[in-house]
């Protein structure tokens, strides 16, 4: 496995693969890898002749009050682990190559980035849909992998594809928790020890939350309180939303009571340094 920095370096592997017919696997990453980046990059292994990842922390979205100087970084262990999980080529760009200009241009972003994460950290989406663009543009045809993890993400990054009709493939992967139901991110290693133990709370009350759906709970305002308490009686975690969204449109709902519609639990909350998010889907019986 090769490491290149350069986007014509990235390219003319890239197209060299193409005129093999070879398909390319692209995972978009902020490097600090684990279990929950190498699922990604096993099933972009599994589903195509050939798998490339990048690694670039996004300056764009991070807000100046946010990690961006503290986000984790490991090298040489991301370029072990790509090795190990077959991956072909790694991009590890510079701030330049990917913004070649001093203050790039800004995606736009729809309705679906500005609520609940969006509502939270203003410029965050932009600042993803920005870079993902960007990415997208120097990548070409591919099917890129992303992770249900950041669903909210997901669903602008869907939204920007259509927008721009790249001619990306969008695969969404399951989210990787650990054992306790703590859903793998590179923010993890922020938490102290009785945070870490507090932080699975989350999993455990949109789990708590989605079978109060499946048991009849129609009333959005009920199932987030009922998610709020848990969190906040079970835990020192600092809440911030719990949102209730129509899974395809992304729209809040008031009430879910379509039988048969999937519906989209989220949550963020902060444990001391770590802004943890995570969520989980639930058809309406
Ligand atoms: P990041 O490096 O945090 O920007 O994440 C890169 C990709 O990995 C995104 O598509 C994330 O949604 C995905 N990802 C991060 N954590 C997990 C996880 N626990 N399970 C599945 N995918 C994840």
């Amino acid at each position: 496995m090769e490491t290149v920095t350069s986007v014509k370096d990235f390219q003319n592997f890239l197209n060299e693969r193409r005129s093999l017919g070879e398909e390319i696997g692209f995972v978009p990453t902020m490097g600090a890898l684990h279990d929950g980046h190498t699922s990604l990059i096993d099933a972009s292994v599994r589903q195509k002749k050939t798998t490339v990842v990048s690694i670039f922390v996004n300056p764009l979205q991070f807000s100046d009050t946010e990690d961006l100087d503290d986000y984790p970084l490991s090298l040489e262990k991301d370029e072990e682990t790509c090795l190990r999980h077959k991956v072909e080529l790694l991009f590890c760009p510079t701030r330049r190559e990917i913004y070649p200009k001093e203050l790039p241009e800004l995606e736009e972003i729809g309705e679906i980035g500005k609520t609940l994460e969006g509502e939270s950290r203003p410029s965050h989406f932009q600042g993803v849909a920005t870079v993902v663009a960007r990415l997208f543009e120097i990548v070409g045809v591919s099917s890129a992998y992303f992770g249900e993890k950041d669903f909210q993400q997901l669903m602008v990054v869907n939204e920007l594809v259509k927008r721009h009709q790249f001619p990306v493939e969008i695969v969404a992967c399951p989210t990787i928790r650990q054992i306790d139901g703590l859903a793998l991110s590179s923010r993890n290693v922020y938490l102290t020890e009785e945070q870490r133990a507090d932080a699975p709370v989350l999993y455990r009350a949109l789990m708590e939350g989605a079978e109060s759906v499946r048991c009849g709970e129609k009333k959005s305002e009920n199932l987030k309180k009922l998610i709020s308490d848990i969190v906040i009686n079970e835990s020192k975690g600092d809440l911030d939303y719990v949102g209730v969204v129509d899974s395809e449109t992304f729209t809040q709902l008031d009430s879910v009571l379509e039988s048969g519609k999937q519906i989209r639990i989220l949550i963020a909350c902060n444990f001391g340094a770590a802004r943890l998010i995570d969520n989980i889907g639930v058809v309406i019986p």
